[in-house]
């Protein structure tokens, strides 16, 4: 006797389904991949427990997925033999949302910033079979041992029920059944042709046998029974060649992992499907990338990938937790993307896939911490990072390093506040405005180039956007004598370029601190030393009257066009950077 239980969904998932549900988004096309990439998580799972789990209740079935539309029905079939589900899985996975960054996403969803194809960053993916079914069955059976099968219910009500499943089609193993029943709009998708044109769109880079139910008309030779009535003694019989069309399941998915695959045998489309495909990122286009092997006393193949476009998830929030980007496998296995010391987090927009020979396959954090293969790894990341940055800055089409820079120079500054090692690498990467750029970034490179011959340091100033930086009045001073003052302006950019402190042998000095040394000659000295004299009353009495406002009042030949300038001491702290303070203690 079947006893099915009735869950309330979480709130947060009645309004996913809802925005699904009533979207008008056209695009439904989507949900083919977000079920089908979780059909391949659930197969890497069971990849991995099968290679880590030491018990004998381990499933040995292999991981494949399985695709078919059944017209009679009016449902598409996905099956998977992953990990499958026990029923806290169900009620928790499927009825629940883990991820905190979703509520962003459906924030920005509401507001028509964010597009629905985003839904598989946000850990919600499961929810777009609602595009195109108005109910959904999900038949599963996990690998833990002594597992039930289990149904899964919903017509995108407010609630689901949980039922035994003893009576449905046996799951061998472990594994997932999803039964979409298509709704009356989305009938094209009961057409093979149609899924396979997705699967060929969304799934090439699927690692695990996908294949499609379909019709394959194959041919075969029979005697020529009409041909053969008036066949004389001893005659060749003849023969006639006939269609005959049988259904059954054809493998999509013929390529070995891209990873693995000789550089130069990828071509830039595969490259640009596969960053699209791993790191479930449909909206853009990977800048740069770069796939590199290394032999040695490490051996490990990776590719790496410079994103087109800040990641959403990266927008929020700089090291967004959930923002995964360096998918780590051991000998093929996915091991996990959560693992921060493979890379800097100063490097968290880059996307990496890293498959190594030389981890165990039971590796965990607490291992890979100490392994001094993780260490060379992760320099090796590094050093192709800024290979890539340092491509992209040398191309001749400059519209590229700026777009760049506009995306994730900020990631760069961190680096250097926070990543000694590598700062002589990141300086000439660096790009502001200057007193003399205008709509142009100017490098420490063409600073130092721009140098007239009498100036021995580089010059900045900080202040909240550039027209409020140059209303210091030192930039008169600087500028008349042919210097260019570079801009602070951006929050990072002070204790960024406090951090740098000299660049080749100029020293890199905040022009508006006191006592900046224009190094005078003797005459000009003597003019300063008498202008103190003569105005030494003017400075007391000034003091006075400012008790509490000022540290001190001093006359000064900085100035050219103004008649005063308030000035920070040399050991204070800028009034930006307060600014900046009080914004993070808030
Ligand atoms: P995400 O894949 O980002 O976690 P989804 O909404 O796509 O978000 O899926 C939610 C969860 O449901 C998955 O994390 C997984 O635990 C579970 N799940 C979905 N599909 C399957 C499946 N075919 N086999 C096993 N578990 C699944
Ligand atoms: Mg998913």
């Amino acid at each position: 006797e079947k006893t099915a239980e009735t869950f309330e969904f979480q709130a947060e998932v009645g309004r996913v389904m809802d925005i699904i549900i009533n979207s008008l988004y056209s695009d439904k096309d989507i949900f083919l991949r977000e079920l089908v990439s979780n059909a391949a998580d659930a197969c890497d799972k069971k990849r991995f427990l099968s290679v880590t789990a030491d018990g004998d209740s381990v499933d040995t079935t292999p991981p494949e997925i399985r695709i078919k539309a059944d017209p009679d029905r009016q449902a598409v079939i996905i099956e998977d033999s992953g990990v499958g589900m026990t029923r806290d899985e169900l009620i928790n996975n499927l009825g629940r949302i883990a991820q905190s960054g979703t509520k962003n996403f459906m924030e920005a969803l509401g507001d028509g910033t964010a597009d629905v194809n985003l839904i598989g960053q946000f850990g919600v993916g499961f929810y777009s079979a609602y595009l195109v079914a108005d109910k959904v069955e999900v038949v599963t059976k996990s690998m833990q041992a002594g597992s039930p099968q289990l149904k899964w219910e919903s017509d995108s009500g407010s609630s689901f029920t949980i039922s035994d499943a003893e009576d449905e089609d046996p799951i061998e193993g472990s594994g997932t059944r999803l039964i979409l029943h298509i709704k009356d709009d989305a009938m094209q998708y009961l057409e093979s042709g149609k899924l396979e044109e997705l699967l060929q769109r969304y799934s090439e880079f699927i690692e695990f046998p996908l294949s499609l139910f379909k019709e394959e008309t194959t041919y075969e030779k029979v005697p020529d029974v009409e041909a053969n009535k008036d066949l004389a003694e001893g005659e060749e019989p003849k023969m006639k060649t006939v269609p005959k069309t049988v259904e059954s399941y054809v493998t999509m998915n013929t390529q070995k992992p891209i990873w693995l695959r000789p550089p130069n045998d990828v071509t830039d489309e595969e490259y640009k499907e596969f960053y699209k495909a791993a790191f479930k990122s449909s909206y853009d286009e990977p800048q740069k990338w770069s796939h590199f092997r290394l032999e040695g006393q490490v051996d490990f193949k990776a590719l790496l990938y410079v994103p087109g476009i800040l990641p959403f998830e990266l927008s929020k929030d700089m090291f967004d937790e959930n923002s995964s980007n360096v998918r780590l496998y051991v000998k093929r296995v996915f091991i996990n993307d959560k693992f921060e010391d493979i890379i800097p987090r100063w490097l968290k927009f880059v996307k990496a896939v890293v498959d190594s020979d030389d981890l165990p396959l039971n590796v965990s954090r607490e291992i890979l911490q100490k392994s001094k293969v993780l260490s060379i790894i992760n320099k090796r990341l590094v050093r192709k990072s800024l290979d890539m940055f340092y491509d992209l800055a040398e191309d001749e089409d400059t519209s590229k390093y700026i777009m760049f820079w506009n995306n994730f120079g900020k990631y760069l500054k961190v680096g250097i506040i926070e990543d000694e090692k590598y700062k002589k690498d990141l300086v000439p990467l660096l790009r502001f405005f200057s007193s003399t750029s205008d709509e142009e970034y100017t490098s420490f490179d063409s600073y130092v180039s721009n140098m007239p011959e009498d100036q021995k340091s580089i010059y900045y100033v900080t202040g909240e956007g550039r027209k409020n930086a140059m209303q210091q009045p030192v930039i008169e001073k600087l500028t008349s004598r042919g210097y260019e003052v570079l801009l602070m302006t951006e929050p990072l950019d002070e204790i960024t370029i406090e951090a740098i402190r000299e660049y080749k042998g100029f020293n890199v000095v905040d022009a508006t601190k006191e006592g900046l040394d224009l190094e005078d000659d003797e005459e000009t000295k003597k003019e300063k030393e008498d202008l103190r004299e003569k105005y030494s009353d003017v400075c007391e009495f000034l003091e006075v009257e400012l008790k509490g406002m000022v540290q001190k009042v001093t006359v000064s030949t900085l100035l050219t066009g103004s008649p005063a300038a308030l000035v920070q001491g040399a050991y204070g702290v800028s009034p930006t950077m307060q600014r900046y303070m009080k914004a993070q203690t808030v």
